[in-house]
Order: C-alpha cells, then structure tokens, then sequence
C-alpha cells in the first residue's frame, strides 16, 4: 500500500467508525446532490475525498481515464495506438517544450472534464479537494524522486482572478505540503512559491485557437519578480488542464530566462 493510500481510509483512522456513522446520518439528514446532474443521492459509501461522494453513479459512467504508460515522455500526451514503451512524440521532438516534462492525472474528457468545469465556470470549488488528491498522487508518482525545490502553481491575471474568485491551480495544490507530512511523517524538502511568478497580461481564453494563436496570446504574459528565489531551482508548475502547453510553456520560458535550473510541470487533465 502506498503511504498516501493509508491515509485516505477513514477506517484506519483513530474514531474512523465514528466518522463513517456521522457521515451516513449525514446523509440521511442532508442528502447529497450531484455535482452534475442535480439528483439526490443515496449514501453510497464513498469516502469524503473520491469522485463517488460528488457525482451519482450515473454521471460516474463517463468515466475517468488515467494517464497511464506509453506516453509522452516530454508532454505527457497518451499514446492511445503505439504498442512501444514510452517515448518522445512527433510534437515534441519538432518543437521541443521549454518544459523538462509534463506529468497529467488524466486525459481530459468524461468525468474530470466536467468536474474541472464545475470547478471553474459553475463555482463548484469543494471538489478541488478531491482533484487535488489526484494530481498528488501524480506528484508521488512522477516527481518525489526528483530534486524538485519549488511547487509553483500558474498565476492567473488580477482582472481574472477578481472575476473568479480563486486561482484553480492553487486550489489544486494548496495543501500538498499537508498532505505530504500526512503521508510520510516529515515535512518535504521542496517549497510551495505563489510570489514568486506574476501574470502581467491580460490573455483572451484559448478556447477556439490554434497553436500558433495560441502562443501569440500568451506571449510575455508572465514575469519573474523575485529573481533570487528561483535561481538555480528546479520548479514544478501547477495547472488545472494542457492542451497545446503554450501557457505553461510561456511560463517556463520566462522562469528560465531569469535563471531558473529546470521547470515541469503538474497538471490535473491532457487533452
Ligand atoms: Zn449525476
Ligand atoms: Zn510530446
């Protein structure tokens, strides 16, 4: 069992029946309604921290899809077709990322994609909790072993950041470090930075644009304001969805610019 597995079982916990009977007269007195579809839903027996305690089995049936091996080894896109190990695709090897690599939770499509779009258009922060279970579980999977020294989720515009309300990403990554000391008893070598990385430009939303588009919109859209903190670091960048990177990667290549040693990246969902 993996040391994040055995804390997520609430038996296992001291008062962890307690727990499971407070939660089923929960139930029975507020009655869960699905993120999604609106219906009532019966005590299920998930635990407080899966999809299950959100969603009905219903909408469940669109199913998750995680990201598993071969992929790419730079952006993380899933091979859907190749019987090869994992490798670095066509893309990839055209124009390479500014990124070392990109490690995702899930494609983005069934379930998640609705779960992230709640998230973020409908107001449906409480299930940001759950995701970012998730995309620790990727961080464990893919990033403990590596000398990571800053976690940085993307900043998003003031103008953006007024209108919604949150930052996803730091919804999506806020309490790792709890998390880790949860699951390891000691607390990690690497730093959570929110100050460190600003964005300066107001970008029009990439929906409907094509690649080069794409990068166009982003373009200078990030900047370094503390250089001396990022220096040398190896950082890992937060960020809900990776469709083409060109966000993620404009906010790399600002990083590198004012000398950060390397920088990948964490993301919930790969289109
Ligand atoms: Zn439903
Ligand atoms: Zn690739």
């Amino acid at each position: 069992m993996k040391p994040f597995d055995r804390e997520m079982t609430a038996e296992n916990k001291p008062f962890g029946k307690l727990a499971v009977i407070l939660r089923m007269l929960e139930a029975l007195i507020f009655p869960k309604k699905c993120l999604k579809c609106g219906i009532y839903m019966e005590e299920n027996g998930a635990g407080p921290h899966t999809l299950e305690s959100c969603f009905c089995g219903h909408c469940m049936k669109e199913g998750v899809y995680p990201i598993v091996p071969p992929f790419c080894i730079s952006c993380g896109i899933r091979f859907h077709n190749s019987f090869n190990d994992s490798h670095v695709c066509g893309s990839c090897l055209k124009t390479p990322l500014k990124l070392g690599q990109v490690r995702a939770a899930a494609e983005y499509k069934g379930i998640i994609r609705d779960g992230i779009q709640l998230l973020k258009y409908h107001s449906k922060p409480g299930i940001a909790k759950i995701f970012e279970r998730m995309m620790f579980q990727t961080f464990l999977q893919y990033y403990e072993n590596l000398p990571i020294d800053l976690i940085m989720p993307l900043p998003l515009h003031r103008s953006r950041m007024r209108k919604r309300g949150f930052n996803q990403a730091y919804y999506l990554s806020r309490n790792f470090k709890k998390l880790y000391h949860q699951s390891f008893q000691r607390r990690p070598v690497w730093d959570m930075d929110i100050s460190s990385l600003v964005r300066i430009k107001k970008t029009l939303p990439q929906t409907g644009f094509d690649i080069e588009e794409r990068k166009r919109n982003l373009k200078n859209a990030f900047k370094v304001v503390q250089n001396d903190r990022i220096r040398g670091k190896h950082i890992l960048l937060v960020d809900d969805v990776f469709t083409t990177g060109a966000t993620c990667n404009e906010a790399a290549k600002e990083l590198l610019k004012h000398g950060a040693g390397r920088v990948d990246a964490l993301v919930l969902a790969r289109t």
